[in-house]
């Protein structure tokens, strides 16, 4: 049996401190079944963030009018599109493969648990005192074999589609709808009930509704009851909440309805690692499983299901494995965006939540046309929203939709990062009239609030 320092099993983020041991000189063994990198630089984050650029292109051409321009495409090369994304993934894994260095030996294949602490892969048998979970998850399976998910198209094998029709009502689902509908592919969204992007506060997802809408073909409180393909074409016999039928038909179909965990794969059965209901792999807040010496991080564990919380988790379990740093990782706050059109930014508890749970809070909401540079976009929904802690003036919940909105949720996060107080975010200069000053409007209305209720 082999022996190491470390074993890591999942070579997403977590690769990143299998590089890292080995260069602090300990004996690492990496097992990857799939390409390295992960999700994130492979079927993620990255490819799906490159369709957007060509999506956001297309869509200001398409709403050029609103400008006085009278603008019209030519011609999408979407196979070209797709082309430069599949390129960019090729460099992902030689990359990553190249990052390690002697004292990090490659496994290339699905590992499995014999015992506590000893994994086996490609029928080789390896142990060590400490090892790293990070297998992530995968899309659900779509219930048709030609049906596709986002593994599917990242990269795109064959020629882009004429026709799509997407299933799901999620940050992916969205996200692929608007790149494909932006880029001249007929695109149709099908959602089950009557929510989309159904976690973000409410008056957010509902602006997001009415704008989204304008451009993408939804059908609501719609799903898919039979699903026939004649080695070209799907033909979809589609039912509604009301009993409605009909039929729809698409080249394409794609299912983002979900990701599950992957450590069925794991034979966890032959070990002591406690999973939860879910399926996930239970943790404490050293990110450490049942069984002593061996951690989970990333999506594995369920908690977060986002890249930079991938990255904080590796970051942390690093200075806890070569440093001995022995404190508990708690996040302060976890953010996300949804790179659609319109762009949505989230941080903290919506209004529902907070009502669900008992908080007491004080909510405001303001839109952005105070701002010259949001007057010049020439739209009216962009809009902020705030939940407040009436007793501390902590930001408990920040909420955006309008162009930039992830980039505009980081002056936020800074304060939440110091010492979050709203009040930083009135009282701090801001270049007149950068976008960013949309969002003191809101601030200023939240301490008065805040103020007020004293
Ligand atoms: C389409 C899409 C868009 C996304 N967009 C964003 C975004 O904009 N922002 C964001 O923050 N997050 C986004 N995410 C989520 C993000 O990709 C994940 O949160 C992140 O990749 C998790 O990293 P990880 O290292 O935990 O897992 P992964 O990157 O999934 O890595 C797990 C690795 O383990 C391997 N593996 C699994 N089981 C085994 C086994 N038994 N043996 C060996 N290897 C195994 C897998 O092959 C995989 O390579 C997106 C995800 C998708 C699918």
């Amino acid at each position: 049996m082999k022996q190491y320092d470390m074993i890591v099993i999942g070579a997403g983020r977590a690769s990143n401190l299998a590089r890292n041991a080995g260069k602090a000189g300990k004996k690492v063994a990496i097992i990857e079944k799939d390409r390295f990198g992960g999700t994130c630089p492979n079927k993620g984050c990255v490819p799906s963030k490159l369709l957007i650029g060509y999506a956001e292109v297309a869509r200001n051409i398409q709403e050029a009018s609103r400008h006085f321009i009278d603008a019209t495409i030519n011609h999408i090369d979407v196979q070209k599109i797709f082309e430069e994304t599949n390129a960019h993934i090729e460099k992902v894994d030689p990359a990553y493969r190249a990052k390690f260095n002697e004292n990090v030996t490659i496994y290339k294949g699905e590992a499995s648990f014999v015992s506590n602490y000893v994994v086996e892969v490609n029928g080789e048998q390896l142990t060590a005192p400490k090892i790293v979970i990070a297998t992530g998850t995968r899309p659900v399976a779509p219930p048709h074999e030609r049906a596709w998910t986002s593994d599917d198209i990242f990269p795109l094998k064959g020629t882009p589609p004429k026709s799509i029709t997407i299933v799901g009502g999620g940050f992916i689902a969205c996200e692929l709808a608007n790149f494909f509908d932006a880029v001249g592919v007929e695109t149709k969204l099908l959602v089950r009930n009557q929510r989309i992007l159904g976690n973000e506060d409410e008056e957010i997802a509902s602006i997001f509704k009415e704008e989204f809408t304008k451009h993408v073909d939804v059908d609501f409180d719609t799903h898919i009851k039979n699903i026939a393909h004649d080695g070209k074409i799907f033909t979809l016999a589609l039912e509604r909440k009301n009993g409605e039928e009909g039929e729809h038909k698409s080249e394409a179909l794609l299912y983002a309805i979900g990701r599950v965990p992957n450590t069925d794969t794991l034979k966890l059965e032959n070990t002591d690692i406690q999973i939860t209901k879910r399926g996930f792999i239970a943790r404490d807040e050293n990110f450490q499983t049942a069984v002593e010496g061996i951690y989970v991080v990333g999506d594995a564990s369920g908690e977060h299901m986002l890249q930079h919380a991938a990255a904080m988790e590796v970051n942390h379990l690093q200075k806890v494995l070569l440093l001995g740093k022995q404190e508990p990782y708690t996040f302060k706050y976890m953010p996300h965006a949804v790179f659609t059109h319109p762009e949505v930014a989230s941080v903290g508890l919506t209004e529902q939540k907070a009502k669900e749970q008992g908080v007491e809070y004080i909510a405001v909401s303001k839109g952005w046309l105070a701002s010259a540079k949001a007057q010049s976009l020439r739209i009216k929904y962009p809009r902020t929203k705030i939940l407040i802690d009436p007793n501390t003036y902590a930001i408990l919940g920040f909420h955006l939709i309008g162009p930039h909105a992830a980039t505009m949720m980081h002056q936020v996060l800074s304060i939440m990062h110091l010492d979050n107080d709203i009040r930083h975010l009135k009282e701090m200069l801001y270049i007149h009239p950068a976008l960013s000053e949309a969002l003191l409007p809101a601030a200023v209305k939240a301490v008065s609030a805040v103020n007020l209720n004293k």
